[in-house]
């Protein structure tokens, strides 16, 4: 099922990309909740970490190689949260796995 990120790498809907290449895109979050709120995406379609198969494993090193980048591009790498909600009931609204690197503020225990 395509989603508004499936759409967004399909460049049918407009984003702020701050990284992309053939396997990842990496946007700002429309609604951030910190000064920094990234979000980093396989451009292959998982609905979420669930969804993966043991094969799709290998893009990890990759995904946090890009998150490390990109902590220090926006000058948040002393302290920044990378989470990814799997499921409604965990908070997942868009059904296309993306991790939110969120910081630039103090963040305080997770609730
Ligand atoms: P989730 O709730 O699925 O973990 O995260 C979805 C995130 O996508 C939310 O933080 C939300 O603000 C963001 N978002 C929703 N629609 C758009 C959009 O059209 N463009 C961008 N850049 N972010 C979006």
């Amino acid at each position: 099922m395509t989603t508004i990120f499936g759409r967004i790498i399909k460049k049918e809907l407009p984003a702020e990309v701050v990284f992309e290449n053939d396997r990842f895109l990496a946007i700002k979050d429309i609604y951030p909740i910190a000064p920094v709120h990234l979000l980093i995406m396989p451009k292959k379609e998982f609905k979420n970490l669930q969804a993966m198969q043991e094969e799709d494993l290998k893009l990890f090193p990759e995904l946090i190689e890009i998150a490390q980048k990109l902590a220090e591009e926006f000058d948040v790498e002393e302290g920044y949260r990378l989470l990814t909600n799997n499921g409604e009931s965990a908070g997942q609204t868009i059904l296309h796995l993306h991790f939110h690197l969120i910081g630039g503020r103090p963040l305080g225990a997770m609730g």
